[in-house]
């Protein structure tokens, strides 16, 4: 699933193709697909221009010439494509934009999970996400402002896009690792110090992995190689870099966590 650097990466690889493209036609092939109504897609986006595309938490948002938003999450395994018209498409490409240029952005996803809005009121959907990471203006002080107060598990939370946006399973994951810290732990219980250390290590890591352009998984390649760097995710019973122990894997939130028994208290 791609998480804030994959999405960071789609982003930044769209401008150059989209920025001021206007769209002339759009064909929905997987109409549940679109949140905000296939037909009203259709509809109206059509004529638009692209104006500026921007990330918030793992959603991209599309400003238009309109007082509309386009609002795309990948979910699963989404992945968006620009094409030339005459490229040829696979069964997966299920949103097809067509451009004033002879290419279509191509909304690829096996797993039909991922969801497209275009809406007036985007803060409807972006309003509810917790607080941008990397944000210039979020601080340490603010971070343990947010965490003052929460119950529950240390990686389950930071995998709660109301409680912080953006992070998934690898970096909550490799977070957890690069802080030290048991990703099983309460956050109630964690001190001052560590969770400033964990700011710090959610801020390197989503930074690392935007450098190396995101993790490429499964089929949905991005070109990034994050995944090179792992410490932790998907290493069950491998040794740890650091310390040599067996990594090892438990289930937090219905979700699998790796992490390492003796770097990680
Ligand atoms: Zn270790």
């Amino acid at each position: 699933m791609p998480e804030l650097p994959e999405v960071e990466t789609v982003v930044r690889g769209l401008r150059g193709p989209l920025l001021e493209r206007t769209f002339l036609d759009v064909e929905v092939r997987w109409a549940r697909s679109v949140v905000t109504g296939a037909e009203a897609l259709r509809r109206g986006l059509p004529g638009r221009r692209v104006e500026a595309i921007d990330r918030r938490g793992k959603y991209l948002v599309f400003r238009l010439d309109d007082p509309r938003t386009l609002l795309i999450h990948l979910k699963m395994s989404g992945n968006l494509l620009v094409e030339p018209d005459h490229a040829p498409r696979d069964p997966y490409m299920h949103t097809v934009f067509q451009l004033d240029n002879g290419h279509q952005l191509r909304l690829r996803d096996p797993r039909k999970f991922g969801r497209v809005y275009l809406t007036t009121a985007p803060d409807t959907v972006l309003g509810r996400l917790g607080p941008e990471p990397l944000a210039d203006d979020f601080s340490v002080a603010d971070f343990l402002a947010l965490c003052r107060g929460r119950r529950g598990v240390l990686k389950a939370l930071l995998l709660n896009q109301e409680f912080l946006a953006g992070l998934g399973n690898i970096y909550a994951s490799e977070a957890c690792f690069l802080a030290g810290l048991d990703p099983r732990r309460p956050i109630s219980g964690l001190r001052d110090e560590e969770v400033a250390r964990l700011y710090h290590a959610i801020r390197r890591t989503l930074g690392h992995g935007i450098v190396h352009k995101g993790s490429s998984l499964d089929s949905v390649y991005r070109g990034g190689e994050f995944q090179n760097h792992f410490q932790v995710y998907g290493r069950e019973s491998e040794a740890c870099f650091t310390c040599g122990a067996n990594i090892e894997r438990v289930m937090l939130g219905g979700r699998s966590t790796c992490f390492c028994p003796r770097c990680q208290r």
